[in-house]
């Protein structure tokens, strides 16, 4: 299964990610968990992408591009992928398609979980990481479990000004992607209001369609 999850900051891409890896056995790919790891670990990429983060602005295509391409390499991939919070431009869209083309590999399927405003900024203001083990939590909706309570951490670009400036990116750069997808026929747009096993359930429906 070659997947891609698309939605808006909050939509619940992270935690549908881990149900659908899971069942599946692919890989989980999410952009922003590899480059908050390049950040904490002070590559040359983590130092490039840290200010565009924080502001809530998108990294540059060029960076993020090569290092998708380069993950899609390794071996764990030969059997699919599950790719989170790329592509988010219309660019990156082209440099995905053009890579899987060149290797004679097609997309099975991209999943748009969509969720209005108003539930975004609710989710992504309550929302805590555990650092250990990148599980995602909701202060009040999935609170963590009293033994992590302690070392749960809410994310540097969680803060309602980035949130909004990444709202403003979905729309006016993420969200032209749709059609393009839309036009291959593998796109598949799941409602992501409520509980993270009823949009579990709804996607695992799409995908059997
Ligand atoms: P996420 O965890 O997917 O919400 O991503 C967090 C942040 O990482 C985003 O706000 C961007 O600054 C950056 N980022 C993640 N994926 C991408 C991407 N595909 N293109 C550009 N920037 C990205």
């Amino acid at each position: 299964m070659r997947l891609i999850l698309v939605g808006p900051p909050g939509a619940g891409k992270g935690t549908q990610a881990t149900a659908i890896t899971k069942r599946y056995g692919i890989p989980h790919i999410s952009t922003g968990d590899m480059l908050r790891s390049a950040v904490k670990a002070g590559t040359e990429l983590g130092k490039k992408a840290d200010a565009y983060m924080q502001r809530g602005d998108l990294v540059p295509d060029d960076l993020v591009i090569a290092m998708v391409i380069e993950r899609l390499q390794q071996p764990d991939c030969v059997n699919g992928f599950l790719l989170d919070g790329f592509p988010r431009t219309r660019a990156q869209a082209a440099s995905l398609d053009a890579a899987l083309e060149a290797n004679d590999l097609a997309l099975d399927a991209v999943v748009l979980i969509n969720v209005p405003d108003d539930l975004i900024v609710e989710r992504i203001v309550g929302r805590r990481m555990d650092p250990v083990t990148g599980d995602i939590y909701h202060i009040s909706f999935n609170p963590p479990p009293a033994a992590i309570a302690s070392r749960v951490v809410q994310r540097k670009d969680d803060t309602e000004e980035a949130v909004r400036t990444r709202l403003e990116k979905y729309v006016s750069e993420t969200a032209p992607i749709v059609p393009f997808y839309q036009d291959k026929d593998i796109l598949k747009r799941v409602d992501g209001v409520g509980s993270p096993a009823e949009v579990a359930e709804r996607i695992a429906a799409a995908l059997a369609m």
